[in-house]
Order: C-alpha cells, then structure tokens, then sequence
C-alpha cells in the first residue's frame, strides 16, 4: 500500500473517517514534517469542539469512568473523542481502555474514537502530538474530546490545561491524602469528582477534598465557578450523569460569564509556548550535531553554562539559515 499524502488524508479526515484520522494521528505523533500542513489546515478547522481533560493519579478510576462517561454522552446523542496519555508504554493503556470502551458497548460506533499515546517522544519529548491529536479530532467533528492524562507530571498538567474543562479524580482508598494535591493538580480543576464511592471510606474522601476547596475559596482567586465536587461509582453506575451535566454546565459558564475567549488565549498561549520549545528541540536534534559535542565538552569542563552554550547553538542555528 502506498504512501498516501498527508494532505489527502484530510477530506476522509473531515469526514470522520477513522482510518484517514488514524493514520494522520499517527504521524503527528512521530513529528514527520510531511504532516505539516495538513496539521496546520487541521488546527486552521478546529475549534469547534467541547475539550475535555480527565486526570487523577494511576489507579484512580479515570479509565473507567471515561468509558461509562462516553456512554452516557453518546446516549445523549453526541460524538466522543479520547485521546489517552500513557505514560509507560505506547499501547498497554489504550488497549485497556479500548477494552473498557467495548465493554461500554460503543465498539464499533461510528460516533467514538480512542487514540492512546505515548508520553515520550523519540526526542525526550512531552507527549508529541498530543494537543495536534485534540485538533485533528475537532477539525474531524467530534462534539466531545476528552484527553485522559495520569496527573504526576508537570507536562500531564500542562496538557490538562489545555482543555476547556478540566476533571480532577481523587480515589478513595489510595492513602490518607487528597492524592491530587500531592500531585498539584488539584488547582487545576473545574470540577471534582470522588470515585469508587461504593466504598465506605469515599465519605472521608468527599469531606476532605470540600474541606481543601473552602479553604482554597476563602483565599479567594476564582470568581464565578465554583468547582464541584462530585461522587461517582462506575461499578453502581452512579453519578455519572450529573458528571456529564457539571461538564456541559461548566462549558455554558465560560460562554456566559465572558472567560471562554481568556481561555482560549491562554491555551493558545501555552501552545505557542509549547510549539516554539518543541521546534528547538528538534532542531537541536537535527543540526546541533558537530557544534553540540564541543559545547557538551565545553559544559562538562565547566568552561560554558547550560544557558550560555544554549544560546550559542540557538544563535548558531540562526545564521545556519532554515532547517
Ligand atoms: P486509572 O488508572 O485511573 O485509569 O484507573 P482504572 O480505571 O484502571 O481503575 C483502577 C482500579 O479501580 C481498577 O481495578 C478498577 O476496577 C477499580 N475501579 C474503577 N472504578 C471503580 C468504582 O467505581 N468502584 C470500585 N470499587 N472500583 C473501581
């Protein structure tokens, strides 16, 4: 089978065809420049879709509760997207999230798709193509677009920010501690939600967690929205509508109280960040070659700071023309 373009693949793209979305996911995960415009012309489409970000510590129900929360979002008539970050292997977690997802009895429904990536790219770098994934899957028009992260890593948190509404999972039963504020997440949620809470000690969880957020509150930085905090049970199949309902209800207050546009700027923002970090990355990769083993020495033997043979490569590089 040839090689098709990446711009060829964009009408089945748009069209939501899984195939043309697959195989253009998989090359803006491995950065070929090929992909390129076709990215771009998929950035250029999107927009229109509700992105969502889940995250919580590993074993914290998020899989599940996804699953049971695409069903009830398809019920309700509209399409899902996920984009899974597995931080460990390329393909454990998304096999077992699509395993959940079958069991939700939406295999083979038109109207959802499941993406899992790897956190680290060849370059050391953070989840590439992650957020260009949460483009493509809007520009393919996909109403909902969840990205699933597990939140223990500044980079997960990043891309957690990224989205319109962020769902932060605490789990009952996994230590003494709110587990998100260990993790520095906590801060970042729109809405809360406890899971497992067909388990006695989800009381101390809820209670806890309400306890951190009036404290949170009184040092008042966030007006208007009030985070919820929601129990859930995807074994009972409990709350997980009034889940969905926070999120939609979440996503009409940004529209209503006038911060959608500041939200869309500091994403942008933070992608531009992003973008402008990976790009050097690369480049360094690239073309730092000769230039980067004499700086390395010149570090090694102190004779140069990081920031300084940084600069020097970067400057470098600027003179070198494009690459
Ligand atoms: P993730 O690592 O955050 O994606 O968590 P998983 O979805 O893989 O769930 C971790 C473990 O918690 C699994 O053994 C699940 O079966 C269990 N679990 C998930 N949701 C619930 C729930 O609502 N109640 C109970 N009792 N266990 C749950």
């Amino acid at each position: 089978m040839g090689y098709i373009p990446s711009h060829s693949l964009l009408p089945g793209v748009l069209a939501r065809d899984a195939r043309s979305i697959a195989r253009l996911l998989t090359r803006a995960e491995s950065g070929v420049d090929e992909a390129r415009a076709a990215l771009d012309e998929a950035y250029a489409r999107a927009g229109r879709a509700h992105v969502v970000g889940i995250t919580g510590v590993p074993g914290s129900g998020k899989s599940t509760l996804v699953a049971k929360l695409v069903a009830d979002i398809r019920r309700g008539g509209r399409t899902v997207a996920i984009v899974a970050i597995d931080p460990s292997s390329p393909f454990s977690g998304g096999a077992i999230l699509g395993d959940r997802i079958r069991m939700a009895d939406v295999a083979g429904d038109p109207g959802v798709f499941v993406r899992s990536m790897a956190t680290r790219g060849a370059l050391g770098g953070l989840a590439r193509g992650t957020l260009e994934a949460v483009d493509v899957l809007d520009a393919a028009g996909f109403d909902v677009v969840m990205i699933e992260t597990v939140g223990v890593g500044q980079d997960e948190v990043d891309i957690a920010r990224a989205a319109h509404t962020t769902v932060v999972v605490s789990a009952p039963g996994l230590g003494d501690d709110i587990q998100a504020i260990k993790a520095g997440i906590l801060e970042i949620a729109d809405v809360h939600v406890v899971s497992k809470c067909d388990r006695p000690e989800a009381d101390r969880t809820i209670a806890d967690l309400k306890n951190m957020l009036s404290l949170e509150l009184a040092t008042a930085h966030r007006a208007g929205w009030r985070p919820p905090v929601l129990p859930v049970s995807a074994v009972q199949d409990t709350g997980v509508g009034a889940l969905r309902e926070a999120i939609d209800r979440h996503r009409e207050a940004l529209a209503a109280d006038g911060t959608l546009p500041a939200r869309r700027r500091e994403i942008a923002q933070r992608r531009l960040l992003r973008a402008g970090e990976d790009i050097l990355r690369e480049r360094f990769a690239r073309e730092g070659g000769q230039r980067m083993a004499a700086l390395l020495d010149g570090l090694v033997a102190r004779r140069v700071s990081p920031r300084a043979a940084a600069r020097a490569l970067i400057e470098d590089m600027a003179t070198g023309g494009e690459g």
